[in-house]
């Protein structure tokens, strides 16, 4: 039932983001000192580190970001490609390619064939995570329709034998009904971006369908959790309204999520709104944030809620997304494309993503770019996907991450699904950098055991072995 008393409460977050101006360095110290305690930030704590201008301060902030993000997640970076199976949508958001009135784009719903096409180019480069999306048009494509792509995606093999291990899923708003329908599907995290948290401006930007209404997409993640689902992923749109009031109002729906149900929101997105053709509200926003207030979003993000992973998307450039993770991203995707059947058509060198994606893309590099560009800066890719299978999610998964063991799992999965990569997809200096890179990760080793199995499990992959993780 859709519950009417809205847990973002605007007024309170203007207030405090009224009152934290200006504030102190001490103040700043202060609460960068208490964050290293890793139990996150209040609302005002936040709001002061958000209102923080001082060139010095904002450092400090930076740095105690580096900090946590090293302490939890070490320097491992999950990777995902998003394919998109329709650009269908009954609505019309202002700033998106996809919105209904957008006619100039061509609209395709992907047979199941085509998924599975999909699938192997990008099973191709390596990837074995998907993030499946589709706009919103319950006609053209129904959860039916949707569900029966995530099995079709499950069932593709490439030329390695491998196959796509985990899907996350971004669709609309979904009613108890049929989140229950999708609890019985193999999924991992379902994600939906409030876009702005703001009600006035998101009624403006939702003017048609069903998405104009506020409160129902507001209680999506309520929905979710008490029909069943475990791993929920919440965003904003970054540049349709104050920086400051979506930032504290994603904490405070993480907060509203673990009060309620004692589990959190798995990731925080911070897509920022890139231009889209015939999309006016993707152009020149009054409240388009610049490099340097986003870098410190994303780091007051890390340092309030330490165990929620950070998603970025190649919306961002590579030089800026090389900065941001080291201030808390957690997850990117690489080699993406956001038009519907893009990976194909980039195949066949017929690319046309920037007329028909969604919207722009900012770093274009393939997925075997990105994942070298890594591996030189000391990152580790990972493609590990074990905690959803090994049904280490929701509260089985915040259990293990709140003590920081999240480093002891994911650390020696990150390296054994790194070395899978480097046999089976990379080139020759990938392959270098990545062995050398695997051999000072497993320095960092300090448990024994824990090292000689990682060692066993490297030298089987090596001979062949796949899937081998903790
Ligand atoms: N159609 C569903 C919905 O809106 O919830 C599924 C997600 S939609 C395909 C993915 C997301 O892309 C939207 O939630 C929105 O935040 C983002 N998006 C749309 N237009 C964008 C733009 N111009 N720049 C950046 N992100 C955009
Ligand atoms: Fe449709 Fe989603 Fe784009 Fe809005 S953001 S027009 S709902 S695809």
């Amino acid at each position: 039932m859709e519950k009417v008393i809205p847990f973002i409460n605007e007024n309170l977050l203007f207030k405090i983001i009224e009152e934290t101006s200006n504030p102190s360095s001490e103040r700043v110290d202060e609460i960068l000192q208490k964050s290293l305690e890793l139990n996150g930030l209040t609302l005002e704590e936040a709001s002061i580190l958000l209102n923080t201008n001082n060139p010095e301060d904002v450092e400090k902030i930076f740095f105690t970001a580096g900090k946590i993000k090293d302490e939890i997640y070490g320097n491992r970076l999950v990777l995902f490609a998003p394919l998109y199976i329709s650009n269908y949508c009954s609505n019309n958001c202002l700033y998106c390619g996809f919105r209904i009135d957008n006619k100039s784009i061509e609209r395709k719903v992907l047979s199941l064939d085509e998924i599975k096409e999909e699938t192997k180019i990008i099973l191709e480069q390596g990837h074995k995570r998907i993030l499946l999306l589709m706009g919103e048009d319950h006609e053209k494509c129904s959860l039916d329709y949707f569900i029966q792509a995530i099995y079709s995606i499950y069932s593709v093999r490439d030329s390695k034998g491998s196959s796509i291990r985990r899907i996350n899923v971004e669709i609309a708003p979904l009613s108890e009904n049929e989140f229950r329908v999708l609890s019985e599907v193999p999924i991992g995290t379902y994600t939906v971006f409030q876009e702005t948290y703001h009600k006035e401006t998101y009624e403006r930007m939702h003017p048609k369908g069903k998405k104009h209404n506020y409160i129902w997409r507001l209680f999506t993640m309520d929905r979710a959790l008490s029909n069943g689902m475990h791993d929920v992923g919440i965003g904003a749109l970054f540049g349709l309204f104050d920086f400051r009031f979506e930032t504290l109002a994603l904490i405070q729906h993480s907060k509203h999520l673990d009060q309620t149900y004692g589990i959190g929101p798995h990731t925080i997105s911070i897509p920022r709104v890139k231009p889209a053709k015939n999309a006016p509200a993707s152009y020149n926003s009054k409240y388009s944030v610049n490099d340097n207030d986003f870098k410190k979003l994303v780091a007051v993000l890390r340092i309030s809620v330490p165990y929620t992973g950070i998603i970025l998307s190649t919306r961002e450039p590579a030089y800026l997304r090389n900065e941001l993770f080291n201030l808390g991203v957690s997850q990117i995707s690489a080699g993406s494309k956001t038009s519907v059947g893009g990976y194909k058509q980039a195949f066949n060198g017929m690319e046309k993503d920037e007329e028909i994606g969604q919207f722009t893309l900012n770093d274009c590099r393939s997925s075997g770019e990105v994942i070298k560009d890594l591996i030189k800066m000391g990152f580790v890719p990972s493609f590990c996907t074990a905690c959803y299978r090994l049904g280490r999610v929701g509260e089985d998964f915040m259990d293990l991450a709140k003590p920081g063991l999240i480093k002891t799992h994911c650390h020696p999965n990150g390296l054994t699904t790194l070395k899978e990569y480097l046999v089976d997809y990379a080139d020759s200096e990938t392959k270098l950098f990545g062995e050398k890179l695997i051999e000072n990760e497993l320095n960092k080793i300090e448990h024994k055991k824990l090292k000689q199995k990682t060692i066993e499990y490297l030298k089987r992959i090596e001979k062949g072995e796949r899937d081998l993780y903790f």
